[in-house]
């Protein structure tokens, strides 16, 4: 429970509270930035969340993604990575040497860069679907 002081001056919210827009909350959270407002960023280092976002100050150090980015990103970049190399493997010949090189490194890089949009994506979405419940945010 949140009690204010009686005269204490508090600045109005940059966003009425209200249902959530899902769509433009995942949007943003795949740029990295913040759900609520857009332009604050959401990770301080690669995979780190911030606790608050420095530009509107909305609180997502509770929000857990959990293994649902390293989930999404494995399915995206499996499904992928087997399409490519059954359609480049037999079109190209190439020695076993170099796929057995090439697909694995390119597995893990596509893996690296879709890590951070997965998490994103996934910290928007459970911020945007606490707004939908109120009981969830209050917890
Ligand atoms: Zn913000």
């Amino acid at each position: 429970m949140i009690s204010y002081e009686a005269g204490a001056e508090f600045a109005a919210p940059e966003v009425a509270p209200g249902p959530r827009n899902m769509r433009q909350a995942v949007r943003r959270g795949l740029k990295g930035r913040c759900p609520n407002c857009g332009k604050g960023h959401l990770f301080r280092a690669y995979l780190k969340p911030v606790q608050a976002c420095s530009v509107c100050g909305e609180d997502i150090s509770h929000i857990q993604a959990d293994d649902g980015p390293a989930w999404l990103t494995i399915l995206i970049v499996g499904h992928i990575l087997v399409a490519l190399i059954l359609t480049v493997d037999g079109w190209a010949g190439w020695p076993m040497w170099v796929s057995m090189a090439f697909y694995p490194s390119l597995g893990m890089v596509m893996c690296l860069a879709g890590l951070p949009l997965a998490k994103g994506v996934f910290i928007a979405a459970i911020w945007a679907g606490e707004g939908a419940d109120p009981k969830l945010s209050a917890q």
